[in-house]
């Protein structure tokens, strides 16, 4: 993997200060390349080129930005595989998801480029007849966008298309542990066309690289992906300076199976879901509420699903889920079992590492839990699914909405009555039923409470990039 470099002014360069940090394939733990650091300077010229592009992009017509964009999703569909790759050797999941990641960045691109094209005003009747009243929708500004590891590409393709279609400039601090992936989709972008310092992408501490972009005068916009302390802490820098944010963060999904369900199916479709990207998904399903009467049998089912699952390196053809995306991970995620084992929880599969190179972890499914078992209440992120029984609706209720987060949730029955229940008590941003059916470019993509506000998806993840001015004219003065 070459070194991957700063994009700033629609120029690849190092870091002023000459800093790097290593780049390393989670499959085998081997270093595979280096990322730079941005120091206050490079920070200081991303700003000032963000500042100045963003007058020449705001201005330019919606539908050339349009264009732009069609052209950036045709060129990553071209480059499918190339950048597949990049993700799972940075990031360890299996080619065929990196794929599919990149055939949704692809969607959202394309999504955000149609969207250009609508984001209307109102004329407003006025009360006196002479009177024009119009709501105009400007960009707001150039924004500091901060994207995560766990999907590289359509994270960034999130924040990135809806930015630009808005008209607004960006510069986007994407993950240093998967750089590579990021920086072929600001490759893209130039290649389309993109004029220099629309789109500037940053690495390096990014503790330090938010502290000094959200406050900064600059900046109009943050948008967020990531853990709830960070996005906490993000939120509050950005409130304190009086700048919009969007904030898609963590989750602890509850899945409600009833038992008039499919069980053999919907055992399958959730092992296949909960070990997708080694759980690293923010809508992951975690907590599996099962009602009694189908218990054992969604265990064994289920259970035997986690087994049978191939673990390998990403790049071999026949493996189902790769390694976590790092050694920090793998010490996080294991020491939540530890501690629900220690309690008493029941470990059915998996609970260790597999294999001494890589951050592997076997699939790992547990019974027996408590709330006050870490696992009970913290986002586990990685493979890890918690099997819980319930007698009635209300109980299975009250347990999903016991914690502050407020994501993705998961229900499976066939009775109207129940799901209905469901639809308007369980507090959760996002709810799919008898499927899988979150996350499409044109669908509400966002959580409440402590996962987090706004949405990546449908006309609001443009328009979250917009800001209103009323017009009133009296055309006869
Ligand atoms: P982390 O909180 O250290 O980092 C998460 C992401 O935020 C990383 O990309 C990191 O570079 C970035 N980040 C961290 N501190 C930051 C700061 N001060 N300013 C700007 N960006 C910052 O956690 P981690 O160990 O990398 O991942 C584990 C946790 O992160 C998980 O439990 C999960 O909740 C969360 N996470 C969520 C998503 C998501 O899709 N919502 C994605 C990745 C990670």
């Amino acid at each position: 993997m070459y070194p991957i470099r700063l994009f700033i002014n629609g120029e690849w360069r190092d870091g002023s200060g000459g800093e790097t940090i290593d780049i390393v394939n989670p499959a085998t733990g081997g270093v595979v390349g280096t990322v730079a650091v941005a120091t206050r300077a490079d920070l200081d010229d991303a700003l000032a080129c963000a500042e100045k592009a963003f007058s020449e992009w705001s201005g330019t017509s919606a539908f050339d930005r349009y264009k732009l964009l069609r052209k950036a999703a045709d060129l990553l569909r071209a480059r499918t595989e190339d950048v597949a790759r990049l993700i799972t050797i940075e990031q360890g999941k299996p080619l065929g998801e990196a794929r599919l990641e990149i055939g949704l960045a692809i969607d959202v691109i394309d999504w955000c480029a149609e969207e250009a094209r609508r984001t209307y005003g109102r004329v407003i009747p006025a009360r006196l007849s002479k009177v024009r009243q119009v709501l105009l929708h400007e960009p707001v500004g150039p924004v500091a966008a901060f994207t995560p590891w766990n999907f590289p590409v359509s994270q960034l393709a999130r924040k990135l298309g809806a930015a630009l279609a808005a008209g607004c400039s960006i510069i986007a601090k994407a993950s240093e542990e998967t750089p590579a992936s990021a920086a072929a989709i600001f490759q893209i972008f130039a290649d389309a066309g993109l004029p220099a310092g629309v789109a500037n992408l940053v690495f390096g501490v990014p503790a330090d690289i938010s502290g000094y972009l959200v406050p900064h005068p600059v900046i109009r916009k943050i948008s967020f992906t990531g853990s709830v302390p960070v996005g906490k802490h993000l939120a509050g820098l950005a409130g304190s300076h009086m700048k919009p944010a969007t904030m898609e963060l963590g989750g602890h999904a509850p899945v409600f199976v009833f038992d008039d369900t499919d069980v053999e199916k919907t055992a399958a479709t959730m092992t296949m879901s909960k070990f997708r990207n080694a759980g690293q998904v923010c809508v992951s399903p975690t907590r599996f509420l099962v009602q009694d009467g189908i218990y054992d049998e969604f265990v064994e089912r289920f259970v035997a699903g986690a087994k049978a699952i191939r673990i390998g390196n990403g790049l071999d053809a026949d493996t189902v889920m790769g390694p976590v995306v790092s050694e920090r991970r793998l010490t996080a995620i294991d020491a939540l079992v530890q501690d629900a084992a220690d309690k008493g929880a029941r470990v059915l599969t998996g609970g260790r590492r597999h294999s001494n190179q890589g951050s592997f972890y076997e699939p790992t499914v547990l019974a027996d839990l408590s709330t006050e078992m870490r696992i009970m209440n913290e986002e586990p992120f990685g493979p890890l699914a918690l099997i819980c029984r319930f007698s009635d609706i209300e109980e299975a209720i009250s347990e999903a909405n016991r914690l502050p987060y407020g994501l993705a949730s998961y229900a499976f029955s066939r009775s109207q009555k129940r799901v209905d229940a469901l639809m308007q008590n369980v507090k959760a941003g996002m709810m799919t039923v008898n499927h899988l059916g979150i996350g499409q470019p044109e669908t509400h993509f966002g959580g409440v409470r402590d996962s987090g506000y706004g949405s990546e998806g449908g006309p609001e993840a443009v328009e979250a990039y917009l800001v209103s001015k009323f017009v009133t004219i009296d055309p006869t003065a």
